[in-house]
């Protein structure tokens, strides 16, 4: 008999809600953490994630999304503390952006409450947006955000309270599939499960090294000013928004915790070959980049900074997420490469996950993750 039922690497987002799902289904499960939970070199960091259900990037993904609230709502419930707020979600585009028509396709199709907004209107409900008279939104008023370093840490708490164990501070060095389970190896011993999860983020290359050549860990950088109009972006004024713009595709937060109007591009400044060579080293250009783009379209945001932080973006050639049985083991299962918008989707991806690892299945559709799509594309 194994040691364990599951060993889930990594404690990040998605590890973190795995753990959480199996541990409360009963199973003997163990979380490795290489570095402390909560830790600003992965993918994870940064006080806030957007979290909306028209989905510009495919329509499919809105099952998913509808899931993913109801499981954070129901973390929330056991927790006792509110990780999810809704505030509406703003999707601005020039003509023709791919933002708002793949909004507004996803929101059709799927009979989502939603408005289209001209320049008129969205200057009559949110004049601290300045927009070229061209441009136009799609409003979804179930959009909002997540705090994803609350969040995973009640993930993590809930799963230690059903019996869950963790190992922090603890990397993996290697997984080897044996006759009888699958042995994740450590520095000094092993650990026999009799299956894993492999929920590495952008260092996920490292232990499924067919993933390598189809990912790209893109530098991200996130960005706090001090606003100009502190009641023009204070939450309850200012909805989540993404602005599909002339030359940079941005997205900012309300100041909700005193920390600052939070924004940050959506498009990478340089590529990482990998995970452990990410520094915090947002500097001067950065700052520019997000200034210039305040300047244009949300000027009250543009004050003083406050503060920057880097983070990783796990990017497919697709960008869409890869989940799926390891095609060399199926008592391996691999999660991640999220491509920038993951997060929302942690609390039914952490579902997903420990269904495949106790059945082999999810009634949940994941087709469009499996990992046999990349072969022959290249990042
Ligand atoms: C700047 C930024 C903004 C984003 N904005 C949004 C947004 O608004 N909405 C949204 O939905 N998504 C957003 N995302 C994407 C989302 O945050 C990610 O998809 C998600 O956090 C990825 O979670 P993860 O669990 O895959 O990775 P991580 O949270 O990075 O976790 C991976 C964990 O695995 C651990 N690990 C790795 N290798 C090993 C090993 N060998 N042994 C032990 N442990 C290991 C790492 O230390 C890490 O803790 C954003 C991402 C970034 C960077």
């Amino acid at each position: 008999m194994t040691a364990y039922d599951v060993a889930v690497i990594g404690l990040g987002a998605m590890g973190s809600a795995a753990l959480f799902h199996l541990a409360r289904r009963g199973r003997r499960v163990v979380g490795i953490e290489q570095f402390e939970p909560g830790h600003d070199r992965g993918s994870s960091h940064g006080e806030s994630r957007a979290i909306r259900l028209g989905y510009f990037e495919h329509p499919s993904y809105v099952p998913l999304a509808r899931r993913a609230y109801e499981n954070w709502r129901e973390l929330e419930r056991l927790a006792g503390e509110k990780v999810l707020t809704v505030t509406g979600v703003l999707e601005i585009g020039k003509p023709g952006s791919v933002i708002v028509e793949g909004s507004l396709a996803a929101s059709r199709l799927h009979g989502l409450e939603h408005e289209v907004l001209d320049t008129g209107e969205i200057a009559k409900r949110y004049s601290q947006f300045t927009l070229p008279r061209d441009y136009s939104a799609v409003w979804q008023p179930d959009g909002g955000f997540l705090q994803p370093e609350l969040a995973n840490a009640l993930h993590l708490k809930l799963a230690r309270a059903a019996g869950a164990e963790m190992l922090v501070n603890t990397p993996v060095l290697g997984v080897e599939p044996t006759s009888g389970g699958v042995r994740v190896v450590l520095e000094g011993c092993v650990i026999e499960a009799a299956n894993v999860v492999i929920a590495a983020g952008p260092w996920i290359a490292g232990l499924v090294p067919e993933l390598k050549p189809h990912l790209v860990l893109s530098r991200q950088v996130l960005c706090w000013f001090a606003p100009r109009e502190p009641d023009a972006v204070r939450l309850g004024k200012l909805p989540v928004f993404i602005i599909d713009g002339e030359d940079d595709i941005a997205y900012g937060f309300p100041d909700f915790s005193g920390s600052g109007f939070k924004c940050a591009s959506h498009h990478g400044s340089g590529i990482w070959t990998r995970a452990d060579e990410a520094r915090q080293d947002a500097g001067p250009a950065d700052e520019k980049r997000m200034r210039d783009f305040l300047e244009a379209y949300l000027p009250a945001a543009a004050g003083p900074l406050k503060n920057m932080r880097t983070c990783i973006y796990t990017k497919t050639p697709d960008e869409d997420f890869v989940i799926d049985l390891s095609p060399e083991d199926p008592r391996i299962v691999i999660a991640s490469p999220c491509s920038g918008h993951g997060y929302k989707f942690a609390s039914v991806i952490g579902e997903v996950l420990a269904d495949l690892a106790i059945k082999g299945e999810t009634r949940h559709d994941i087709s469009r993750f499996a990992i046999g799509r990349l072969r022959g594309a290249v990042a």
